[in-house]
């Protein structure tokens, strides 16, 4: 499933081919997503100019000029692919089996850039938990978006502002910072790997590094630390992974990362000196990778 660094991936990589450009065309090849497409879906949205390709959370917003408002969302398995709207086959090697079925290719963008270059910007989605919903007021009062949280990116998340987010919080630390209306856009992967950096236990009740001893704050302050720089690293690599795709099938959003903890059970935990071992638990129904030697 993307998570928040792939759909940043995602809007990096449609951002030079959709901002500027007119949609000449909207193909939308089924009734419906997860939800119905919205009513008159390609009629609003062709011969329109697009502004700006935004994100908030896991979503994209793309701004039309006097056109509403489009949310994406990709859901499990959605991605979008850049091809070259002459009819003739991307070059290089599909080595990605995700592009190759066309029969998940669910909305079809026809843009023009600026300079007249004619490119397809494909949405595919094979489990169809992606979707496109339009705002028509400002996007941040959009139902979907009105209750989120503080994004995880730049500097807005520092310590004092997670330790008031969780103070006299009673659930497991790791419960809290998937809780999308106090951090928005931070998943099961990235909580993880944020826990294991900053040496904390995803068991410990949240509240406890919100408290006002010296301890708690400095928990506090490197968890924070942890959260940006987690997520950070992971947009550099989707940023690296940007430009092989670019070379060869024009697919975005899903790369190799290298995680510390995540799906590493059984090994020996990365931290020099700790010699520990990646256990997995279950926490709310979801796998949580940690080492209980050095994460207290
Ligand atoms: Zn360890």
């Amino acid at each position: 499933m993307p998570e928040l660094p792939e759909v940043e991936t995602v809007r990096r990589g449609l951002q030079p081919v959709l901002e500027g450009a007119r949609l000449a065309k909207v193909e939308a090849r089924r009734p419906d997503l997860r939800f119905p497409f919205p009513e008159r879906f390609s009629e609003r949205l062709t011969g329109r100019t697009i502004t700006a390709i935004g994100r908030r959370a896991k979503y994209l917003i793309i701004h039309v000029q006097d056109g509403p408002v489009l949310i994406c969302h990709l859901g499990m398995s959605g991605s979008f692919r850049i091809e070259a709207d002459d009819d003739s086959e991307t070059p290089g090697v599909f080595h990605h089996e995700r592009s190759k079925s066309t029969a998940h290719d669910h909305v079809v963008f026809h843009v023009v850039s600026a300079a007249g270059a004619r490119s397809r910007v494909i949405f595919n989605d094979p489990r169809r938990f992606g979707f496109m919903l339009f705002a028509e007021e400002l996007p941040e009062t959009h139902p979907m978006l009105a209750g989120l949280g503080v994004e995880p990116t730049g500097n807005t998340l520092d310590g004092v502002l997670l330790a008031s987010l969780l103070k006299g919080r009673r659930s497991p630390l790791k419960a809290a910072l998937l809780d999308q209306r106090l951090i928005a856009g931070l998943g099961n992967i990235y909580v993880s790997e944020a826990l294991w950096r900053a040496r904390l236990s995803p068991l410990r009740e949240a509240g406890t590094i919100a408290k006002p001893a010296k301890k708690a704050r400095e928990q506090s302050e490197r968890l924070a630390e942890a959260i940006r720089s987690v997520i950070s690293d992971a947009i550099a690599s989707g940023g690296s992974s940007l430009r092989d795709y670019m070379h060869t099938d024009g697919s975005l959003g899903y790369f190799q990362h290298s995680f510390a903890v995540y799906d590493r059970e059984g090994e020996p935990c990365p931290r020099p000196g700790c010699g520990g071992h990646i256990e997995r638990i279950a926490q709310s129904g979801r796998s949580t990778f940690y080492c209980r030697t050095c994460q207290l």
